[in-house]
């Protein structure tokens, strides 16, 4: 009998964990899960109905009323039914998600929603806290990371604003992460280290698919 296959990617920002966990989840017919996008959508309500970053009260409801949804085999993701992939990816969602972020209960909310979603069928997670919180019982942990100048050099590839204002707001949300008290953005002991500093995507894909497949017998089923 077939089992489900829980695949949890973290690290930090520019580590290359959105293209290579859904270039993965692809490969193995997975679905493919990028929690930050859904820590960007509460933000991108919040910051659309004026709510301010320090409202914890309502930034708990935003979070558990909205309704957010993966459209399987595109990269869409959907906000109470509106496609916001684009407007996730705005600079100031980027730095208010990760404010939004560092409140408990916005946290409780999501990661609940995500143990729904992970629940439903094998699935590639990323985010920060997969292996640590949503699922620690996953069958692969991989922390995915890089240089931090390899990193600004990947963001700023993709973003309009000079390099020196990327690595600003890389390191400031790298430090808030990493410096939260609620689920920070750790290793988990189990979790194997994966530095793609230098290595193309195909090269990053290659060495994942690998641990994968030594570990699920094809990416398919557990044998054991
Ligand atoms: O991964 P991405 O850059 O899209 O995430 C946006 C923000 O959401 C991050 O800066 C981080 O603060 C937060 N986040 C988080 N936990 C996750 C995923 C993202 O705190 N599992």
């Amino acid at each position: 009998m077939s089992k489900r296959i829980t695949v949890a990617i973290d690290g930090p920002a520019g580590a290359g964990k959105s293209t290579i966990a859904r270039r993965i989840a692809h490969k193995l017919g997975y679905l493919y899960i990028d929690t930050g996008a859904m820590y960007r959508a509460i933000a991108l309500w919040a910051l659309r109905a004026s709510v301010g970053l320090s409202d914890m009260h309502r930034l708990e409801q935003l979070a558990n009323e909205a309704i957010i949804e993966f459209v399987p085999g595109t990269n869409a993701v959907l906000l109470n039914g509106e496609d916001v992939s684009e407007a996730i990816r705005a600079p100031e969602v980027s730095n208010a998600a990760s404010e939004v972020s560092l409140v408990p209960a916005v946290r409780r909310a999501l990661v609940r929603k995500q143990r729904e979603l992970g629940e439903q069928a094998s699935v590639v997670m990323e985010g920060r806290d997969i292996g640590s919180v949503v699922f620690p019982d996953a069958t692969i942990k991989i922390f995915l990371d890089a240089h931090p100048e390899a990193r600004v050099e990947r963001r700023a590839a993709e973003s309009s604003l000079p390099p020196d204002v990327v690595a600003q707001q890389i390191g400031e949300r790298d430090n808030r992460d990493r410096a939260r008290a609620e689920s920070p953005l750790v290793q988990a002991p189990d979790a194997i280290y994966f530095d793609t500093t230098g290595l193309s995507i195909d090269e990053v894909e290659a060495g994942l698919l690998k641990i994968i497949r030594d570990r699920t017998s094809n990416g398919k089923e557990r044998t054991h």
